[in-house]
């Protein structure tokens, strides 16, 4: 097996690479499921892989974490590659799944001593790292209660803590949130946060939640029916997609209309009551400063100015050519940016 030199370092930051792969692909059948996803992820980020229903996340992630293999590809996790060192891998990572390990029957400490066992740890070390996360993620007071008894949010940070016993350098969550109501979402968030943070690991974990991969990851992937169709940080994403403005407000109806007269008219809107002028852009700095420099030139003065860049929604349906479910209201401010 060949080893490319992009697998050992990212280009982007010169960081260590954490996981890449190249030309993955997998297929059930018929169906084509990964069509050749090429990804690389440098130590200590977050990496989202964001993707509707069906799109390939949790193969991507059973392959990367060693539990399926894949029909082709190259694939390095931890430095190690996955044709040849998969023990190695599975011996660096941790891996939280929708189908949670946790038991129902055992306490919280419980199952982390069966998990402090499973990583061959002594008693003693076994029961100060349970402590350690307990306290960590807030669950001392639930330790010696069965974990029948816990919400959806307790047994996800369990799930966490679990995976945490054996001091995993890549974590994988797969759809982390999925069904925990907002605030037990935010506090994911911020333990995965943490995660990155204090303990220098890396996470690649799926989503279908576009807030939550604008949230927390450093690159955003979008896959669709088992491609990746783009990927960059969220800001990046947002700016390919049109529907961006600046918007400008005039402190009277002279600027105002001087101003209506110094752009191309294509896309421009303008309102006289609110004396604001609605210019398309990308909202990038240079388009930013290319309007003000314009301004400036006819020596008019805009008294507002706010720039509108589409949310990670509008990249989404965008890019994945999905309608907005008749579930999922669209968000009330949108309203005001288009
Ligand atoms: P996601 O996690 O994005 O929802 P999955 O990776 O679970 O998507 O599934 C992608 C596609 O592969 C789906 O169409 C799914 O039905 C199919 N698939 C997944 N696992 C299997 C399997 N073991 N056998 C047959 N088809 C599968």
């Amino acid at each position: 097996m060949t080893v490319t030199t992009a697998m050992t370092g990212s280009r982007a930051t010169g960081a260590p690479v954490a996981i890449s792969a190249s030309g993955l692909s997998k297929r059930y059948g018929d169906k084509v499921v990964l069509d050749g996803i090429d990804l690389t992820i440098p130590e200590g980020t977050i990496f989202a892989l964001l993707g509707p229903n069906g799109a390939g996340k949790t193969t991507t992630v059973q392959i990367l974490s060693t539990l399926i293999s894949a029909d082709a590809g190259e694939v390095r996790v931890a430095g190690h590659d996955l044709a040849v060192e998969a023990d190695a891998i599975r011996a660096s990572i941790g891996v939280t799944g929708q189908f949670s390990a946790v038991d129902n029957l055992l306490t919280a400490r419980e199952n982390l001593m069966l998990m402090a066992d499973l990583n061959h740890l002594d008693r003693r070390e076994g029961r100060r790292r349970s402590a350690g996360l307990l306290d960590r993620f807030e669950l001392t007071e639930a330790a010696t209660k069965p974990v029948s008894t816990f919400s959806g949010g307790m047994r996800r940070k369990l799930d966490l803590a679990m995976t945490l016993v054996g001091d995993p350098r890549v974590i994988f969550l797969d759809e982390p949130t999925t069904g925990l109501d907002p605030r037990s979402r935010r506090t994911m968030w911020e333990i995965i946060r943490s995660l990155v943070v204090d303990d220098g690991v890396t996470i690649f974990l799926t989503t279908q939640y576009l807030e939550e991969a604008d949230q927390l990851a450093d690159r955003i992937a979008v896959l669709d029916q088992g491609r990746l169709v783009a990927e960059g940080t969220a800001e990046e994403l947002k700016r390919r997609i049109p529907g961006g403005h600046i918007r400008l407000r005039f402190a009277d109806e002279g600027a105002l209309h001087a101003a209506d007269a110094l752009f191309d008219p294509v896309g421009l809107v303008r309102d006289d009551e609110a004396l604001t002028l609605r210019i398309p852009s990308d909202g990038s700095v240079p388009a930013l400063r290319a309007v003000l420099d314009v301004l400036d030139g006819a020596s008019i003065v805009a008294e507002a100015l706010t720039v509108h860049t589409p949310d990670l929604d509008d990249v989404f349906l965008t890019l994945t050519g999905q309608t907005r479910s008749s579930d999922a209201p669209a968000d009330p401010q949108k309203g005001n940016v288009r």
